[in-house]
């Protein structure tokens, strides 16, 4: 063999997966379709989105918040062009260090478009047309995830988007109607809000990031209402057909109605699928999953066939780059002889809207359908003294704990920087802390990590200080 493992897909899965595994002492290979490592994560999704979040937040503070602070500006203006320009350096800056990982630990990086000849022969069609085969004792698969569509829209790439055209536009759409209130819409509508467009969104369901705590959703609607977004929920969405210039969008009120949006751009944001295209998953007796088309694979995330791996969004769980990067350490560890462990309760969720939105653990939603008995204890930002010196008064953090042992088992937090926070939530409940064993331990003043400490004094015995 020529080598101990082959990687499938360079995005936080697949580099993962290689760079643990050539730590490990394992002879490793990654082939990468696109001429840059990173996947979707790095070219596509968390760093650009984050990129423009960033930037479009520097532009709304600027004009909206700066006054309050004494600081005026004459003359503000916005330099779209300038603002993508960066976030492509941004990206490339990403991309770069990965290579750069990839020499520094001898992986040998191949691009091309890998596919299974036979479960450890990899076929590599290269971009000049040319193939070559490498063979591994093991193979792991990390090729991800792509937008899933509406089978009656057509997206153009033009008018009627994804979010990867979306973190492209070189002009702020006069009106964006987005479908789908998850992640991807309200990350990349705040972006897009935050400079001056019109959004709108339309979303099946009766609340907005409606996986999470309902609590969650409920304010943060509020609060980006208050920015200007609309919201059409438990709407239905029929169509979308564009002229060229404008999209016109279907969709039906709960009652019934007929109601159409006519904006300048369309963004069709209602999740993500598998994608498993040219990998020759047959040629190996494997096949995909009807629903979401994802790879099955056991508990050691081999699948059926000995020695061949999936992780990341291409199999079962939360479509997440911290996920599939757990999921590639753990593989490398697995294909070593070592015995990891990933603890899927405790993996975060996080929208970086802003208010910023985290959570882990379990939701109100679902301690009651599980019927477990929980205590609730909250605390708004409005009474934090460091939330009240930035002007970030908007939401709370909330604490789920049990009723009978006071261990901790959720978190939901919306507010500033919610999404750094939750990491002290993630500790505490891997280590089994109970809500007084937070509310017992120092907290830094001022800092918005206090609040946590407050709705765990709330949640033991009812008794925060500061409201
Ligand atoms: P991917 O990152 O999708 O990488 C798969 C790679 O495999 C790709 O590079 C692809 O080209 C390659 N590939 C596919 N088939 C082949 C083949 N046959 N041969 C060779 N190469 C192949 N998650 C977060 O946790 N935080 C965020 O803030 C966040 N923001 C996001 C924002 C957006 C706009 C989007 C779209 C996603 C976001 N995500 C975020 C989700 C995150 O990007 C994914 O969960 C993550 O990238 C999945 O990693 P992966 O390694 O499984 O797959
Ligand atoms: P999502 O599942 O978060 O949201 C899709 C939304 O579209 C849901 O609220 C759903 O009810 C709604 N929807 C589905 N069909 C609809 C219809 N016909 N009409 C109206 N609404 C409809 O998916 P996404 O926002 O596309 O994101 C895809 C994946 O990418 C997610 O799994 C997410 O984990 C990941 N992601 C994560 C981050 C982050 O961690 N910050 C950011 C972006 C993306």
């Amino acid at each position: 063999m020529q080598y101990d493992v082959i990687v499938i897909g360079s995005g936080p899965g697949g580099y993962v997966a290689a760079i643990r595994s050539a730590q490990l002492g394992l002879k490793t290979a990654c082939i990468e379709k696109y001429a840059t490592y990173g996947g979707t994560c790095l070219n596509v999704g968390c760093i650009p989105s984050k990129a423009l979040l960033d930037s479009s937040e520097h532009y709304y503070n600027a004009s909206h918040a700066f006054k309050t602070h004494g600081i005026n500006l004459d003359n503000l203006s916005l330099d779209m062009a300038q603002m993508m320009k960066r976030k492509t350096e941004v990206v490339a800056k990403n991309t770069a260090g990965i290579s750069f990982l990839f020499k520094k630990n001898k992986i040998d990086g191949y691009q091309g478009i890998g596919s299974f000849k036979d479960k450890n022969t990899i076929s590599i069609k290269k971009p000049d047309g040319t193939t070559e085969e490498i063979s591994g004792k093991n193979i792991i698969v990390a090729t991800g995830s792509k937008p899933s569509g509406l089978p009656f829209i057509k997206i153009d790439k033009k008018r009627i988007i994804t979010s990867t055209e979306a973190l492209t536009l070189q002009e702020v759409p006069k009106h964006l109607v987005l479908i789908g209130g998850g992640v991807i819409g309200l990350e990349l509508g705040s972006v897009y809000a935050r400079l001056g467009a019109k959004v709108s969104v339309i979303e099946f369901m009766d609340s907005i990031i409606p996986t999470m705590d309902r609590g969650l959703g409920k304010e943060l609607q509020k609060v980006l209402q208050k920015q200007g977004m609309e919201f059409y929920l438990g709407h239905k969405v029929t169509g979308a057909t564009s002229n060229g210039k404008e999209v016109t969008v279907t969709f039906d009120a709960p009652n019934g109605d007929k109601k159409e949006l006519t904006g300048d751009y369309c963004l069709v944001a209602v999740g993500r699928v598998a994608y498993t295209d040219g990998l020759g998953l047959d040629k190996i007796g494997l096949s995909v999953e009807e629903r979401g088309r994802k790879i099955t694979v056991n508990d050691h995330l081999e699948t059926s066939v000995k020695g061949v791996y999936a992780i990341g969004d291409v199999v079962k769980g939360a479509m997440l780059a911290h996920k599939a990067e757990d999921e590639g350490t753990f593989v490398a560890e697995v294909i070593a002889g070592q015995k990891p462990h990933i603890n899927y309760n405790l993996i975060p969720g996080v929208v970086y809207t802003w208010p910023e939105v985290a959570a882990v653990g379990q939701t109100e939603e679902q301690l009651k359908a599980a019927n477990i008995k929980y205590k609730t204890g909250s605390f708004p930002f409005r009474a934090s003294g460091r939330a009240v010196a930035s002007g970030d008064l908007d939401g709370f953090v909330k604490v789920l704990a049990d009723a009978a042992t006071d261990e901790i088992l959720g978190v939901h937090i919306i507010g500033p920087r919610a999404a750094d926070m939750i990491a002290e939530a993630v500790v505490a409940m891997e280590f089994r802390a109970s809500a007084e064993d937070i509310s017992r331990m120092s907290h830094a003043h001022p800092t918005y990590t206090e609040a946590f400490r407050e709705a765990c004094l709330a949640a033991t015995d009812n008794r925060p200080i500061h409201i």
